[in-house]
């Protein structure tokens, strides 16, 4: 007779190997990335996108040694949590999809970083619900840098006021910018836009005199081009957990 159960962990050892391929295929990738700039690999944190794709699987990277993994869907992310309190606390937790301010006390105190943070109310909203927690919501200011039309993210040219009222709000840190350029087929395409990114994050650091420690931009097919042009923070999904069940 067939043991079920010694089958099904047979099938698990696999699934786990399989997952850790991918994930050292990316940290090398990301590698040489690295080396082909002069940059430092621990200069850059891989964030696990894990929306859509079971708890289970966000156990088994966290078993291949990952540590960070990000939502972009707030009631599936603290559901998530939930389930997977035991992990914490050597998992970091990232949100980085589009917010309504109305979901801002929702997220608020619940994550290591909000990257999708695009206006001043969302921002207040965040601080306001971190002060009541005596917390410090440390943030990305998303920034809309193609200057897509029904795209989430602040327009370029209104990034330096945003970010200066964003500094005046006890409870939230900022601490960079994100940005989710349009899908180029080609993933060099991208590039010019990290390159932006870059020159907004340098161009406000010297008009406010501040430390900005965070770029957070490429996903699975551009992450490479992203680490390239100086990400500090990938988003990759697809790569690890394969595709999406929609
Ligand atoms: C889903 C998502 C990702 C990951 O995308 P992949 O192409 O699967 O790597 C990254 N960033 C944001 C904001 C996302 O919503």
């Amino acid at each position: 007779m067939e043991n079920h159960s010694s089958k099904s962990d047979m099938r698990e050892g696999v699934e786990q190997k399989e997952l850790e391929a991918r994930l050292q295929a990316v940290l090398d990738h990301v590698g040489s990335a690295c080396q082909k700039v002069g940059r430092s690999p621990d200069e850059v944190t891989l964030v696990a996108i894990s929306k859509k794709h079971p708890a289970q699987c966000i156990e088994m990277f966290a078993k291949a040694g990952q540590r960070a993994f990000g939502e972009s869907y707030v009631q599936e992310a603290l559901e998530k949590q939930e389930v997977l309190e035991h992990l914490t606390p050597g998992v970091q937790w990232h949100f980085v999809g589009g917010l309504q301010s109305n979901k801002a006390k929702l997220v608020a105190g619940k994550f290591s970083l909000i990257h999708s943070v695009d206006s001043i109310k969302l921002a207040q909203k965040i601080s306001d619900k971190a002060l009541a927690f005596k917390q410090k919501q440390p943030i990305l200011l998303q920034v809309n840098i193609a200057g897509e039309e029904q795209k989430s993210g602040a327009e370029t040219s209104n990034a330096l006021s945003i970010a200066k009222a964003m500094l005046t709000l006890e409870g939230v840190e900022l601490r960079g910018l994100m940005i989710l350029p349009p899908y180029c087929e080609n993933a060099e395409d991208a590039r010019p836009y990290f390159k932006k990114l870059r020159e907004l994050k340098e161009a406000l650091e010297e008009d406010l005199r501040i430390s900005l420690p965070h770029l957070s931009m490429g996903m699975s097919h551009d992450y490479v081009q992203a680490v390239e042009e100086g990400a500090t923070l990938i988003r990759v999904g697809t790569a690890l957990f394969g595709p999406r069940p929609y």
